[in-house]
């Protein structure tokens, strides 16, 4: 199965490399423990897939809000305005 998601996370990376760095750095601290996943979306409590959204990749790669698919859309479309 194809997937186009993958050139649109490329070109993403490209241009969010702290971002996509930061993610990492998060992959990293949840797998040795250092960074705890809530169960639910911190801004409405719903248990779903958990996006780590960044509020200051660049400076705080480990400070991250968890939050579902549609908060996430939300916020960083509220952000773009
Ligand atoms: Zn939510
Ligand atoms: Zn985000």
């Amino acid at each position: 199965m194809s997937s186009p998601d993958l050139t649109r996370q490329q070109a993403w990376r490209r241009r969010n490399p702290e971002a996509y760095r930061a993610h990492i750095e998060v992959q990293r601290a949840l797998r040795k423990g250092e960074l705890n996943k809530p169960n639910g979306c911190e801004q409405c409590g719903r248990h779903a897939r958990l996006d780590g959204h960044h509020p200051d990749a660049k400076g705080a790669p480990l400070k991250v809000q968890w939050l579902c698919r549609s908060c996430h859309m939300i916020l960083h479309r509220r952000n773009r305005a």
